[in-house]
C-alpha cells in the first residue's frame, strides 16, 4: 500500500545551503493538522533547537493556500483542510556536525530531526521520501548514502525510499555527494564504508578487513544474526574534526585526514587506532543504546529532554567495549590497550569533579551539565564515557573474579540484549526500566552486586582500579606528571613529584591563558581565575615554553610573581607551588602468576 505521508527533500540550493521540502499529506486531521519537529536528536543530549533553521513555511490544499501558524518554538498548526495538504519549506544547513544538516557545492548531508516534519497523530504511519539532487551538470557525480530502505530507488541513487514510521524516518542520516565507497560483508552481512571530503590517497582495503573484524567481533559477541540488513558507515573527512553519532544501521561520523590509513603505511598509529575505536563505539551502539535503551527514551520525547541515570551503561559501557573490541578482535595487542586504559584513567584522575558528581548523577544531568561543558566542569562533574567506561572495568573484572570466570559482564549484555533489545524494532518496543539493569546483573551473575553499584555508580568513592587490574596481572603504578606532554605509561625509576599549577591552559596569542582552575590547587589559592591571561613570571614574558620551564625548575614551596590580566585589569599575585598530585597512571602487564595471567587472556581474548 502507498505511504499517504510523502517527504520530498531536494538539496536545491547548494551555494544559500537551502533545502527545499514539501510534505504530502493524503489525510490531514479534520480539525486541522499539526506538525512538529524534534528539538534534540537522540545520541547528542542537548535540546538543540533544530526548527531554528526552518526558513520558511507555506501550505496549501485543493483549493489552494492554507493557513499555518506557529504555536510554540516546534510545534505549526493547518487549518482545517480541503483533501489532502501539501507543505513546502525550507531549511538551512550549515553544521558541519554530525548532528543536524549540511549543505554547499561539494556535499550534502541532513539527519531528518533537522529537515522532516512530523505529522501528529499519524506518527506511526509509513512514510515515503524523493531524495533529489541538486540540478546543474556541476552535481552528475552526486550519490546517495543512506540506509535508509530503497523503494524505488537504486543503489546510491536519488529517488525514492521508505520507512515504517517517523521515527525509523529520522534515524537514517542521509549523504549526498561525489563520495568514496568501500563495501564489505561482515557476517555475510552488507556494509558500506562512505567517505566524503577531500581524502588522501588511503588503504582502503586495510580500512575495509579492519572495519570488518570489529563488526563480526561485535556481531558474534551478541549473536547472530546482525540486527539489521544492511549497515552504513559516513565518515566525513576533513582537516580537523572528531565525533559520531549512532543510528539503528548507521553511523555519521568525522575524523581527520591524517587519522585514516594511508597507502604503504603499515603499523598503528594511534590516530588511526583511535579512528577504528570510534567506529567500534558507534558500531556496539546497534546493540547498546539504539536497542537495548533506557524506558525514557522508548519512544525519544521529541519535545524536551529525556531523564535516565543510565547513560554510565549506554555510554560508559560503549565506551569499555569500544577498545575492548579493538584487542579482542585483533587489531591491537594486550600492550596497546594497557596503554588505552592508562590513558582514559589518567584523565579520570585528572577530574577533581569525579569527587564531586556520580555518573548516575552526570547521566541525569546530561543536559545541562555533560553536554554544557564551561570553565568549572572539571570541577563540577565527571565524564559518565569515561568514569562509566571504568565502572564497566571494574564490574567486569569482580564478576569475573567473584564467579572464577565463569560468569563476566558479556553475560549481562547478552542477557540484557534478549530481554530487551533483540525485538525492540520488532513488536511492542521495550526499553530498560531505571532499576533492571541492576537486576539483570544479579541474575545472570548469582551475585550480589548492590554494594559494587552503590560505590561505583552512586557514590563519588574512588574506584578500585587497581585491585581489580591487580586480579588479572596488571601492574599500576601511579604518580606525577613529569611533563607537559606526558600521558602516562609506565616509568622505571619513579621521579619525585614535581611542582604544578593547578589549572589547565591554553594560548592568548604568545601568552598563557587559564581555561580552567582547579579546585584546590595553587592557582586557585593564589587568586588566578579561568579566563586570566598570564602575562609575566617573574618578571619574563609567560609563554608556554617559559611557564613549563619555570615549572619543571621549580620545587614545591617556591613563590611565583605572576602579572595577569582578569579582562582589562592587571593583577598582580603570589603564587606559591605545590607538589603536583599523583594522578598520571601507567600499566604493565605481571605475568608471574599463572592463574592471573590465564584470567586476564580470559578476558581480553576471549
Ligand atoms: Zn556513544
Amino acid at each position: 500500500m502507498k505511504p499517504t505521508i510523502h517527504y520530498r527533500i531536494s538539496a536545491a540550493h547548494p551555494e544559500a545551503h537551502l533545502f527545499d521540502i514539501r510534505l504530502h499529506i493524503e489525510q490531514p486531521a479534520a480539525e486541522g493538522q499539526r506538525l512538529s519537529l524534534p528539538v534534540w536528536i537522540p545520541g547528542s543530549y542537548l535540546v538543540r533547537e533544530f526548527a531554528k533553521h526552518i526558513v520558511s513555511i507555506s501550505a496549501e490544499d485543493e483549493r489552494g493556500a492554507l493557513a499555518i501558524s506557529k504555536t510554540d518554538k516546534n510545534h505549526w498548526q493547518l487549518a482545517p483542510a480541503q483533501g489532502a495538504v501539501t507543505v513546502r519549506y525550507t531549511v538551512y544547513g550549515f553544521d558541519l556536525s554530525v548532528r543536524t544538516a549540511y549543505l554547499d557545492t561539494t556535499r550534502a548531508f541532513f539527519n531528518g530531526s533537522s529537515v522532516f516534519l512530523g505529522v501528529e497523530g499519524q506518527l506511526d504511519q509509513p512514510v515515503e521520501v524523493d531524495i533529489v539532487a541538486p540540478s546543474g551538470k556541476a552535481y552528475r557525480e552526486w550519490r546517495v548514502a543512506t540506509s535508509l530502505p530503497a523503494h524505488k530507488a537504486k543503489p546510491y541513487a536519488f529517488g525514492s525510499y521508505r520507512a515504517a514510521d517517523y521515527d525509523e524516518l529520522i534515524d537514517h542520516p542521509v549523504e549526498m555527494g561525489d563520495f568514496t565507497l568501500i563495501q564489505f560483508k561482515a557476517c555475510g552481512v552488507p556494509h558500506d564504508f562512505v567517505l566524503s571530503g577531500r581524502l588522501p590517497k588511503i588503504d582502503s582495503k586495510r580500512l575495509a578487513r579492519d572495519c570488518k573484524k570489529i563488526c563480526e567481533h561485535q556481531i558474534r559477541m551478541f549473536g547472530e544474526p546482525a540486527p539489521f540488513e544492511r549497515y552504513v558507515f559516513m565518515t566525513f573527512v576533513s582537516g580537523d574534526g572528531y565525533g559520531g553519532l549512532e543510528h539503528r544501521a548507521s553511523t555519521a561520523l568525522m575524523c581527520k585526514r591524517e587519522d585514516l590509513p594511508k597507502d604503504g603505511e603499515t603499523g598503528m598509529k594511534s590516530s588511526y587506532r583511535q579512528y577504528l575505536g570510534l567506529v567500534s563505539h558507534e558500531y556496539f551502539h546497534s546493540w547498546n543504546v539504539k536497542r537495548i535503551k533506557p524506558a525514557a527514551y522508548a519512544p525519544y520525547p521529541a519535545d524536551g529532554e529525556a531523564y535516565s541515570r543510565l547513560l554510565w551503561a549506554f555510554e560508559g559501557l560503549t565506551s569499555y567495549y569500544d577498545d575492548l573490541t579493538l584487542v579482542r578482535a585483533g587489531l591491537i595487542d594486550a600492550d596497546s590497550y594497557l596503554e588505552l586504559l592508562s590513558h582514559t584513567i589518567t584523565g579520570v584522575l585528572r577530574t577533581p569533579g569525579r569527587l564531586v558528581q556520580s555518573i548516575a548523577d552526570s547521566s541525569f544531568d546530561t543536559w545541562i551539565k555533560f553536554y554544557r561543558q564551561d570553565e568549572n566542569s572539571p570541577n563540577s562533574g565527571i565524564s559518565y564515557y569515561t568514569k562509566g567506561a571504568l565502572a564497566g572495568l571494574c564490574l567486569d573484572l569482580h564478576i569475573r573474579q567473584a564467579t572464577q570466570g565463569k560468569r563476566s559482564l558479556d553475560d549481562v549484555m547478552l542477557a540484557l540484549w534478549e530481554r530487551y533489545g533483540r525485538d525492540f524494532y520488532q513488536g511492542k518496543p521495550v526499553g530498560v526500566p531505571e532499576d533492571a539493569w541492576e537486576q539483570v546483573a544479579e541474575e545472570v551473575t548469582g551475585l550480589k552486586l548492590q554494594a559494587q553499584f552503590d560505590q561505583f555508580l552512586r557514590s563519588t568513592e574512588e574506584l578500585p582500579l587497581a585491585d581489580m587490574l591487580a586480579s588479572v596481572g596488571i601492574q599500576w603504578q601511579v604518580r606525577s606528571q613529569t611533563g607537559a606532554n606526558d600521558k602516562g605509561g609506565w616509568l622505571d625509576k619513579a621521579k619525585p613529584n614535581g611542582v604544578w599549577l593547578g589549572a589547565r591552559t591554553g594560548s592568548d596569542g604568545a601568552l598563557v591563558k587559564l581555561t580552567h582552575v582547579l579546585s584546590d590547587g595553587p592557582a586557585e589559592h593564589a587568586g588566578l581565575s579561568a579566563g586570566d591571561v598570564l602575562v609575566a613570571i617573574d618578571g619574563l614574558k609567560a609563554t608556554a615554553g617559559n611557564l613549563d620551564a619555570t615549572l619543571a625548575a621549580a620545587k614545591p614551596g617556591d613563590k611565583l610573581d605572576v602579572l595577569a590580566f582578569r579582562r582589562d585589569e592587571l593583577m598582580n599575585v603570589k603564587l606559591k607551588l605545590e607538589a603536583e598530585p599523583s594522578q598520571t597512571v601507567g600499566l604493565r602487564r605481571d605475568d608471574s602468576d599463572p592463574a592471573k595471567l590465564a584470567a586476564r587472556q580470559a578476558w581480553l581474548h576471549g
